[in-house]
């Protein structure tokens, strides 16, 4: 499968273990990754709140660039933000004819056209709806036995439910969770999977916004989580690398390991902690790692060597 990939610039920048664990992991899934590295960002929905005709045009731009990858069967991103706000922006350049002529204007000047019709897709769906689970699931060579995985999906994802396709036949509203089951791990249900993770306020109101990453790791704690997995790099920033400052607002310890989801798959596909930059983060998934080695260990024991 030929993808023309968005990678996002969080999982290049704040997160490089991200991007690196999506190009670690793409060739074992028969992946090929087309970077469009002439792409710019999203706008995160902020630019679309200030100006919603600047945000469309940078986001048709970036289809439009999609939509030359020679081969490609859809556009792929690794970040649920980026899918939220690349999904507002696509479903008002589908609605009007009119508009995506004003907006196609712009873009002619640079070479540049969007038609509707590309699929753009989070790496959680490619893994679903386009290799799909029995696939997944044959590639696996080291089955998460005994990880206790707990999904965080990032609002972006989830909501709202009709622009991001969530229906019966396809309910992406539990594909973390199948994911995680495809990859041998046993799904931990705790109450936060599905809320905000309390990023977008966190300028404004940083002590409400820890409280709440807080109070979703504590939650996942409780249920004996080893580890929480996420599609979306922004999730990450404020679950991680910000879980030290919201452990002392919300006073307990927490210590939860916070995984990008190509790092989940990663493991189970065989490939190293370290390969994947889980020593990278802040939270020092020291449960994940010392899994890691009791597989690695047990094998090792059942070839009797
Ligand atoms: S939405 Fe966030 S991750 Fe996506 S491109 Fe913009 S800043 Fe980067
Ligand atoms: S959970 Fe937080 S970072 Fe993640 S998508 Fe929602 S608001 Fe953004």
């Amino acid at each position: 499968m030929k993808v023309a990939y968005w990678p996002g610039c969080v999982s290049r920048g704040f997160t490089p273990e991200l991007h690196g664990s999506m190009a670690a992991v793409a060739p074992l899934l028969d992946i090929e990754l087309v970077p469009l590295d002439r792409a710019c960002c999203t706008g995160a929905g902020v630019i679309a709140e200030h100006n919603t005709e600047l945000a469309d045009t940078l986001n048709a731009r970036t289809f439009a660039l999609a939509q030359a990858v020679e081969g490609a069967d859809l556009m792929m991103n690794i970040c649920s933000t980026c899918q939220g706000a690349q999904g507002e922006c696509q479903e008002r350049l589908d609605a009007s004819a009119e508009y995506r002529g004003h907006i196609n204007g712009t873009l002619e000047k640079h070479g540049l056209h969007y038609e509707p019709g590309i699929s753009n897709k989070n790496f959680l769906w490619v893994l679903v709806e386009e290799l799909g689970l029995d696939e997944l699931r044959s590639r696996v060579r080291r089955p998460l036995t005994d990880l206790k995985v707990g999904p965080f999906y990032g609002c972006y994802i989830v909501r709202p439910t009709d622009r991001l396709g969530i229906d019966d036949e396809h309910p992406r509203d539990t594909y973390l969770a199948q994911v995680i089951e495809a990859l041998g791990g046993t799904v931990i249900e705790y109450a936060g999977s599905h809320k905000c993770c309390g990023f977008p306020i966190i300028t404004m109101n940083k002590e409400a916004s820890l409280r709440q990453t807080g109070r979703h790791m504590g939650d996942a704690a409780d249920a004996d989580a080893d580890c929480v997995v996420t599609p979306c790099p922004l999730c990450h920033l404020n679950l991680d690398l910000q879980q030290p400052l919201a452990q002392r607002l919300v006073g307990r310890e927490i210590n939860m390991p916070v995984l990008h989801l190509p790092q989940l798959v990663g493991l189970a596909l065989g490939l190293d902690p370290k390969e994947l930059g889980l020593n990278k983060h802040v939270v020092k998934p020291t449960s994940v790692i010392d899994w890691t080695t009791s597989v690695v260990a047990g094998v090792g024991a059942g070839d009797g060597r």
